[in-house]
């Protein structure tokens, strides 16, 4: 990690290669606005960027051993992620790989396995406004940020969504239409950190939003791998001279 944080993009590539609505909007695809904004921030090392029809589904091993913190964005396409990739990138994430969940992955195979709960959640598609409000001011993913943030025209996501109870919740968010929303959510799972963030749908510019990009990056750097360099499990000898029963 001393060379810096190295972050992998995966984004489905679906919606983009089907309708020119969304091309429209994202022309060089969804993960092309967050990737040119990490690329030019402090810390980051090195932003790949992989697609559902890359090799291996933009999953090798070479690039799984080489991410620090993966971002995750799919909707359309998630039943043709393969049970194995799941897998992996699961068994990458309690090996402390850092995971953050974007919009509509709240429905992907590997947040769902990930949270072990249905995940689902109220929707509703007319470009209302939301209102992001931080509720944990002084955590990390909230540096540099206003109290609250709006995006005028959205895809409206409502509780109850179908979550274990998030480590740390960071936004709230409130829509135009009277609905609520747990938007930014924190979970530990094995040594690895999740991050799950509302904003983004494949009709409207959110990944070009600077307060979306800069929660982003917060994202990254605060799930990037940390902590002990070792841990021992399994049947274990004492530290202390023990006296033990006779
Ligand atoms: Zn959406």
């Amino acid at each position: 990690m001393s060379n810096g944080i190295r972050v992998t993009i995966w984004n489905e590539g679906v919606h983009e290669k089907k309708h020119e609505t969304v091309r429209k909007v994202y022309p060089k695809g969804l993960g092309a606005p967050i990737a040119e904004y990490l690329q030019k921030q402090p810390g980051i090392a090195s932003v790949h960027i992989s697609e559902l029809d890359h090799e291996q589904q933009g999953l090798t091993d070479d690039i799984l051993a080489n991410t620090d913190v993966m971002t995750w964005w799919g909707h359309m396409a998630h039943d043709q992620v393969t049970d194995k990739n799941v897998e992996r990138v699961h068994q990458r994430v309690l090996e402390g790989m850092g995971l953050i969940v974007l919009h509509s992955g709240h429905y992907s195979k590997i947040f769902k396995r990930l949270m072990g709960t249905g995940c689902f959640l109220k929707w509703r598609e007319i470009g209302e406004k939301e209102r992001l409000w931080v509720v944990d001011p002084a955590h990390p993913i909230a540096e540099g940020l206003p109290e609250y943030f709006e995006l005028e025209h959205t895809e409206m996501y409502g509780e109850h969504f179908d979550i274990p109870q998030p480590d740390q919740l960071v936004f709230i968010s409130w829509f135009a239409g009277g609905e609520v929303f747990r938007s930014g959510c924190c979970w530990h799972r094995g040594q690895g950190k999740v991050f799950y963030f509302r904003p983004g749908h494949e009709t409207f510019p959110i990944y070009y939003n600077e307060n979306v990009l800069h929660v982003i990056y917060n994202a990254v750097k605060w799930a990037t791998p940390s902590g002990v360099k070792t841990i021992v499990r399994g049947n274990t000898k004492p530290l202390e001279d023990v006296k033990t029963q006779p």
